[in-house]
């Protein structure tokens, strides 16, 4: 078999001129590259409007809502887990496992006791996150038969030892309370 001539490419290095072999082209056009990012960046009044991407974080937050066609929804954010209340003010969960049984980095525990109420067997009477562990990838959410646990908007997230990141059943109510107007069920 022949190879036409228009088939071969010459790959031979070209040779480079004088300020080519100082990479001084290349690192003007890098600097230049750098610089337009940095200005394209800096907040300034009015243009910065349009700017997503800058915050001035603490004093500005950024919501984590997507605008769509109609409103402004929840976006997909996965932050700090929030346990889910019923109607009547009871903890949605049902002791059912589902969640920690899916979650890749066992990071859920339950402790199961048999509901007070008549329209479940059983609801959680420890119900513990280790919110340092998780990896926040909504697989509990996911598996939950009953909505009872979700992940929020709310990022902010800090303590000052380990304990304190694992989240018992009291703490994760309160989320509920706290994020219910930001992320309704
Ligand atoms: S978000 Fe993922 S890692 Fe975190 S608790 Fe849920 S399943 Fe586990
Ligand atoms: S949060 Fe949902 S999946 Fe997890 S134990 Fe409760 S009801 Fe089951």
């Amino acid at each position: 078999m022949t190879i036409s001539e228009k088939d071969v490419l010459d790959i031979t290095p070209r040779k480079t001129n004088r300020a080519e072999a100082l990479y001084v082209p290349a690192i003007l056009k890098g600097l230049g590259t750098t610089f337009r990012h940095v200005f394209m960046n800096v907040p300034r009044e009015g243009r910065n409007k349009k700017n997503i991407w800058v915050v001035r974080y603490p004093e500005q937050k950024r919501e984590h809502r997507e605008i769509i066609e109609g409103g402004i929804e929840p976006s997909t954010f996965r932050g700090v887990h929030r346990l889910n209340k019923d109607e009547k003010g009871r903890v949605r969960c049902v002791a059912c496992f589902m969640c920690s049984t899916a979650c890749p980095v066992n990071c859920i525990h339950i402790v199961a006791e048999e509901a007070p109420w008549e329209d479940r067997e059983k609801y959680p009477k420890q119900f513990d996150i280790d919110e340092l562990r998780c990896i926040y990838c909504g697989m509990c959410e996911e598996a939950c038969p009953c909505d009872a646990i979700e992940l929020t908007p709310h990022y902010e997230v800090v303590g000052l030892s380990r304990n304190e990141m694992i989240f018992d059943k009291t703490k994760l109510l309160e989320i509920f309370d706290q994020t219910i107007e930001r992320k309704p069920m």
